[in-house]
């Protein structure tokens, strides 16, 4: 492993705080001091000891370091380190030695073609954002550290040529290029405001719970299990390839858009009306469709209606036009769902003190047919027994008249049963039924 010296000047350990909970610690440290250390150069088909390219590079930016270095360079900037007033400071520690910089401008040099000649080796491989940002953080770290938080030296300088080179890097594919580039973009702007960079992530991953149906019911009880969670960390610690060392990466916003769109991915496509099918799960399809069409226009609401045009008037127009649209796509959508549902919740609010002889009759009828029994067609002593004992002494007589009302019509006939009971026939029926399991394999038999 590599051997390393350095000198922490710690402040303060405070903890980021999610909900209350310490999620990690943030050390306040005033800078360490630790020397830069060499890195090794990763092999592959790209060889950058043979590459002109990378040979001619090199060698102007060993010219430009150095001059940096020295102060020979034409921008009249002080030789290290009395380049800036924060490596002044460096004067005052026992620990420094110029000395031990002397060799830096060619050894950030190499780092900077180690680097892009790793990238160029890496970027095809399906590890390539570890294999790469393993590298990258091993090559940070050889920079060694500066107290008061001062760059290590030419550290942004390595930042500024590796991403320009990765820049005008043709071959790297635009979606790995751009992860990439944000990861040193993310470095390059680094931790003095984690909050920001936290919220940044909170923010993100708020806007995805709110944007999940999580009110599809197949999907309602996950809600809690991605309430709980807040996946800013980006993966396990991971032992870095080069470092040797565990680390968890913080997720950036793009990371972290991957990651959710990868869940979303995986969610439907585990969990969906063809998975619950086949598990035989799939009991009320009119239900789970009429949640899937009402979550379709929910989910459009919330994203809202935007519009570009021009002119003002016309955006609003447009606008106007699309939700019209919307709605009436909507409505045609859930009508038919909404008419073969089951009937609604609204329907209990009737008792059973309204109904009429006519449901009690109904109920009766469509038990003796359920039953296989015939009815007793002219016995009015008969008919009026059954109905005072169905719907209370007395009322027999009633019972009687609207049977002789009804018996001659066709009952396998719906809109029948609408001039006899009403809307809520069917509902009577069973609930006035002495068997309304049996009545209601019978009428679903007749369709009914
Ligand atoms: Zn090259
Ligand atoms: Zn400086």
């Amino acid at each position: 492993m590599i051997n390393r010296h350095t000198t922490f000047f710690v402040k303060d350990l405070k903890p980021i705080e999610f909900c209350g909970k310490p999620v990690m610690w943030q050390m306040d440290i005033n800078g360490a001091f630790e020397k830069p250390f060499e890195t090794q150069p990763t092999e592959g088909e790209h060889d950058f000891t043979t590459c002109e390219g990378c040979q001619k590079t090199l060698k102007e930016l060993i010219k430009r370091l150095t001059e940096k270095f020295e102060g020979s360079h034409k921008d009249g900037a002080k030789p290290f380190p009395f380049c800036c007033t924060h490596h002044s400071e460096l004067t005052k520690l026992k620990e420094f030695n110029r000395a031990d910089f002397i060799s830096v401008p060619e050894m950030v040099a190499r780092k900077i073609i180690y680097t892009n000649s790793h990238i160029k080796n890496n970027h095809q491989s399906e590890t390539y954002y570890k294999d790469i940002t393993d590298y990258i953080d091993y090559t940070v770290e050889s920079f060694g550290q500066m107290p008061g938080n001062a760059e290590p030296l030419y550290l942004s300088d390595y930042f500024f040529y590796i991403t320009d080179l990765l820049e005008r890097n043709t071959e790297v594919e635009k979606g790995r290029k751009n992860r990439l580039l944000e990861f040193l973009k993310a470095y390059r702007t680094p931790t003095e405001t984690p909050k920001t960079d936290f919220n940044i992530l909170l923010g993100t991953y708020q806007k995805w719970l709110k944007v999940f149906p999580f009110e599809i019911s197949f999907f309602s009880t996950l809600k809690p299990h991605f309430e709980k969670q807040l996946p800013i960390l980006n993966g396990k610690p991971e032992t870095n390839k080069y470092t040797g060392l565990a680390k968890v990466k913080m997720h950036t916003k793009g990371s972290l858009i991957d990651v959710l769109l990868n869940l979303t991915n995986n969610l439907l496509t585990q969990i969906n009306t063809t998975t619950l099918y086949e598990k035989g799960l799939l009991t009320e399809p009119q239900k789970i469709k009429l949640e899937l069409v009402l979550n379709e226009r929910k989910m459009k609401l919330k994203q809202g209606y935007v519009n570009s045009s021009k002119d003002e008037e016309q955006r609003y127009r447009k606008i106007l036009k699309e939700w019209f649209a919307d709605e009436k796509k909507f409505i045609d959508e859930v009508t038919p769902i909404v008419k073969a549902l089951p009937p609604q919740p609204i329907n209990s609010e009737i008792d059973t003190e309204k109904y009429t002889a006519k449901h009690y009759l109904l109920a009766y009828l469509f038990e003796c047919n359920a039953k296989g029994v015939s009815y007793p067609i002219g016995n009015k002593k008969e008919l009026e027994r059954i109905g005072n004992e169905r719907m209370g002494a007395g009322k027999g007589n009633r019972f009687y008249k609207v049977f002789n009302e009804v018996i001659n019509k066709d009952l396998n006939a719906e809109k029948n049963l609408f001039e006899i009971g009403g809307e809520y026939w069917r509902k009577a029926v069973i609930e006035l039924s002495k068997a309304p399991e049996l009545v209601e394999n019978y009428l679903q038999s007749k369709q009914l």
